[in-house]
């Protein structure tokens, strides 16, 4: 029997690019978005992956879209949590709100998820859970005390899950990309671009299949010595 595959956000950009990459792999996969329909029903034409709307910052609605996943496509043996959004500023001009909405989106998000899956897949002793962070959780970033704080936080969220579930054979880890050519990168001005691409010593940008083989690497069966680790991809923009 194929594993399940949840992606979150994993109708457009990278999410889309890992929920591809894990179908074509031969998993079942269900793909979550937050609001753009529009994108999520050319996903499906274009996939034939099922997308589930819920919004992964809502405690409630994660439980009944996961719910609805496991009943329809089956239980979930390998999350991606790769919704996030950036809402950019310093902090002195920063909203609550702004700070907020990114944690919840960004971090709470993991607690959403994880919580309605982690117990099914104890009791079926396997399960692989990759969380999204960012090369700017890591290192930080100008304007985006949010957005590095909630990816930071996505780190020892991994690490501290990680040891909670590798005795049940149920891995945990997190990708760092770098600036990957989504619409969330190519909406930043292109002098600013330009300088980023400056800064990356293999001279591009991440492209988003360059993540999904990662995340590819992570969830096979016989990957389940790795847990608790961080893989940076970033063409050597920031080494850890
Ligand atoms: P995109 O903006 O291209 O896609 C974001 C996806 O997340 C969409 O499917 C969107 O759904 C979904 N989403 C957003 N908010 C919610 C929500 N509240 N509930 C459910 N789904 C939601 O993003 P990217 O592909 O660029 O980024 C994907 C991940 O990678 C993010 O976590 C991002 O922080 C991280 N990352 C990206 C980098 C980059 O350079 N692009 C670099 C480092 C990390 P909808 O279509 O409905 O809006």
């Amino acid at each position: 029997m194929a594993r399940v595959a949840l992606v979150t956000g994993g109708t457009r950009g990278i999410g889309e690019a890992i929920s591809v990459a894990l179908k074509d792999a031969g998993y079942k996969v269900a793909a979550n978005y937050g609001g753009n329909d529009k994108a999520a029903q050319e996903f499906t034409a274009r996939t034939g992956i099922p997308a589930y709307k819920f919004d992964v910052s809502d405690y409630d609605a994660v439980t009944a879209g996961i719910g609805k996943i496991q009943d329809e496509v089956g239980p979930v043996d390998i999350l991606i949590n790769n919704a996030g959004i950036t809402r950019d500023g310093v902090l002195a001009k920063m909203t609550f709100e702004k700070w907020n909405k990114v944690l919840q989106t960004n971090l709470t998000s993991c607690f959403n998820t994880c919580h309605a899956v982690v117990g099914g897949m104890r009791d079926r002793g396997f399960g692989r859970i990759v969380n999204i962070g960012s090369l700017n959780g890591q290192a930080g970033q100008y304007g985006q005390v949010n957005y590095a704080a909630a990816k930071s936080g996505i780190h020892g969220f991994t690490k501290a899950l990680a040891l909670e579930l590798a005795s049940k054979h149920v891995t945990v880890n997190a990708v760092a990309p770098g600036y990957v050519e989504t619409e969330m990168v190519m909406a930043v001005p292109q002098p600013v671009l330009e300088k980023i691409i400056k800064q990356i010593p293999m001279g591009r940008l991440g492209k988003p299949q360059d993540i999904a083989r990662t995340v590819l690497f992570l969830v096979a069966d016989d990957a389940d010595f790795i847990t608790g680790s961080t893989l940076s991809i970033n063409g050597g923009h920031h080494m850890y």
